[in-house]
């Protein structure tokens, strides 16, 4: 069984991640969504909210599911037997970090690979944290977070 990690923070889950989890569930016989808990760095969502979020977002893709984990996300990837990592593409600018990121893994383990996925031209300008500005300032976000979620994260920002 061909199983792969998609890791991000997922402050919220954009529709640019959706898309490369659509297209990645109908590469691999599984996908695994992986939230990183990140300590040093407060989001907007708490970890548990944002994979409630995921998980409603992709409950129509049946090999999909989503966990959180903290650490080296090639300890994760072992004890989930997992030996793909997928990344999104969306400009040259992620590509340097990318890079670094990919070699480091692989010089953890080298049975583990990671794919690059180019972001949908439509998605290429999209991030969490340009949808966290847009909504901030009261712009609208449809289109850019799945529709399922837009109110919780206008919610979640005028709480604030
Ligand atoms: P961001 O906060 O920038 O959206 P994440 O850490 O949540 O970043 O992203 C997780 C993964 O999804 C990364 O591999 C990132 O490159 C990818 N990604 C994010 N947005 C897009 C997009 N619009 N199109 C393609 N890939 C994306």
């Amino acid at each position: 069984m061909r199983i792969a990690v998609y890791p991000g923070s997922f402050d919220p889950i954009t529709n640019g991640h959706e898309d490369i989890i659509k297209r990645s569930a109908n590469v691999f016989d599984k996908v695994i969504v992986a939230v990183l808990i990140n300590p040093d760095k407060k989001g907007l969502f708490q970890i548990d909210e944002r994979v409630e979020l995921i998980r409603r977002v992709t409950a129509p893709y049946k090999n999909v599911s989503v966990e959180s984990f903290s650490g080296l996300l090639i300890n994760f990837m072992q004890s989930r037997d997992a030996k793909v990592i997928i990344k999104g593409l969306r400009a040259v600018s992620d590509f340097e970090y990318e890079f670094k990121m990919a070699l480091m893994n692989n010089k953890l383990d080298s049975t583990i690979e990671t794919l690059f996925m180019m972001t949908n031209a439509q998605y290429s300008y999209l991030s969490s944290s340009s949808v966290k500005q847009v909504a901030i300032f009261g712009g609208c976000i449809k289109g850019l977070v799945p529709d399922l979620i837009i109110n919780d994260v206008i919610n979640k920002i005028r709480g604030k």
